[in-house]
């Protein structure tokens, strides 16, 4: 794979499919040269003459396409010199969003001269050039990637220098603050300072202070990567991977009536009216059976998910008495939003938990939309906030080089 930032690259930059208008960019030095041999402009202009970006408008001739095509009406988007978004000539040319068509002209670029971008090369050269910074470039592919409104509005300040901007302003004050030191050293003799020692610790503190607020806005967004996560908790057999599945509306996990059946932790994206989660399904956690080998280790990893996640439904059998092992765990304080479920509520009921909780049945579908809402108000408040309470919003794959760097 070739990133020559010598190469002038071409690309359909339009989303896919027919539309009313098609677009398709070109970067690099030899952006002119590809366009005089097949874009005519209507008035009598010399592309190798024009000195600022301007809109010029003309017609094409596309090569290669089925059968004759007359030249092609279009604008060309024309930024002459390296005042564009890559700092290199880029042009765009508008016409008509036919698939076939805009294929054909990428064609005819290729044929002068261009060859195909990679995927993200224009924001790339962006990037080395300097234009935006790493933060933005991953906020662009936020921008692409976001499935839904909230994750479009954080990708998109982020864009704008949602965390560029406080790192900025904690490098400029410390900065200043150095510059201060300096100088009182270069005045030593003199014991004149700039800036007491005091006040020098006081800035250094409150720096730290928000370095560690950012560090900690990276990790608790990475660790709910795109989606909160939320995980189905409880005893083997009291029937998670069966409520996952109602949840679902389809078979993701495997059920059966032998406990430790679920090993593996399954896990379904969940559209909760407009709001996405990441539901887990867990092995059974209860400590009250020896486990054997690999038992161990799925109970384990039972424990690492619960513990990652943000919001817990824990189940309970509703056709069997409390085990001490629920008790304690019902009694215990969770880390996390808990949502306390009784399953197979079809059946006689057995269990009295004294405190509220949702009465669901896998078999009649009992409860199901009940739980669906209340899963979507504590999807809501933990996203408020765990994502955005601290710096504003980060997109996932700046969290997680943050969290690797
Ligand atoms: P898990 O081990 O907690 O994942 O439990 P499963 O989902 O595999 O279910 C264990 C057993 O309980 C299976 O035999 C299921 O058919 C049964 N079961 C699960 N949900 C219900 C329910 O809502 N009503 C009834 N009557 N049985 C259920």
């Amino acid at each position: 794979m070739s990133y020559d930032i010598g190469d002038t690259i071409a690309a359909i930059a339009s989303a896919p499919g027919g539309a009313f208008r098609g677009v398709v960019r070109l970067s690099g030095p030899d952006v002119i040269r590809c366009l005089v041999g097949c874009f005519q402009p209507h008035v009598r202009t010399d592309l190798r003459r024009v000195r600022r970006a301007q809109v010029i408008r003309g017609r094409l001739r596309v090569v290669g396409a089925v059968g004759a095509v007359p030249p092609l009406p279009c604008q060309l988007y024309l930024w002459p010199t390296s005042r564009s978004y890559t700092r290199q000539p880029v042009a765009e040319l508008h016409t008509l969003g036919s698939p076939p068509l805009l294929d054909a002209v990428l064609r005819t670029l290729c044929a002068a001269g261009a060859r195909l971008a990679e995927p993200g090369e224009f924001t790339l050269r962006a990037f080395l050039a300097g234009r935006i910074d790493l933060t933005q470039a991953e906020a662009v592919l936020g921008v692409i990637d976001a499935a839904d409104p909230r994750q479009l509005d954080g990708a998109l300040a982020q864009l704008a220098g949602g965390v560029a901007r406080p790192i900025a302003t904690l490098r400029e004050e410390l900065l200043e603050l150095l510059a201060h030191i300096e100088a009182g050293l270069d005045f030593v003799e003199e014991d004149i300072a700039f800036v007491s020692e005091q006040e020098v610790q006081r800035r250094l503190a409150a720096a730290a202070d928000c370095a560690a607020g950012l560090a900690r806005q990276m990790a608790e967004r990475g660790l709910a990567g795109t989606n909160v996560r939320v995980v189905l908790t409880g005893q083997p057999n009291v029937g998670k991977s069966s409520l996952l599945n109602a949840l679902a509306g389809r078979a993701v996990a495997l059920t059966s009536h032998q406990p430790g059946t679920t090993r593996d932790t399954v896990s379904a994206r969940l559209d909760l009216d407009g709001l996405e989660c990441e539901l887990i399904d867990t092995a059974g956690l209860s400590v009250d059976a020896p486990a054997d080998g690999p038992e161990r280790a799925a109970r384990a990893l039972a424990r690492t998910e619960r513990d990652r996640a943000l919001v817990q439904v824990f189940c309970v059998d509703a056709g069997r008495p409390l085990s001490n092992w629920e008790r304690a765990q019902l009694a215990a304080n969770a880390t996390c939003t808990r949502l306390v479920v009784l399953t197979k509520a079809d059946r006689p009921r057995a269990t009295d938990l004294g405190r509220p909780a949702i009465a669901t049945s896998s078999r009649t579908l009992r409860g199901i939309g009940q739980l669906r809402q209340c899963l979507r108000q504590a999807v809501a408040q933990r996203r408020d906030r765990d994502e955005w309470a601290v710096t504003g919003p980060v997109v996932a794959a700046t969290a997680a080089r943050c969290r690797e760097g």
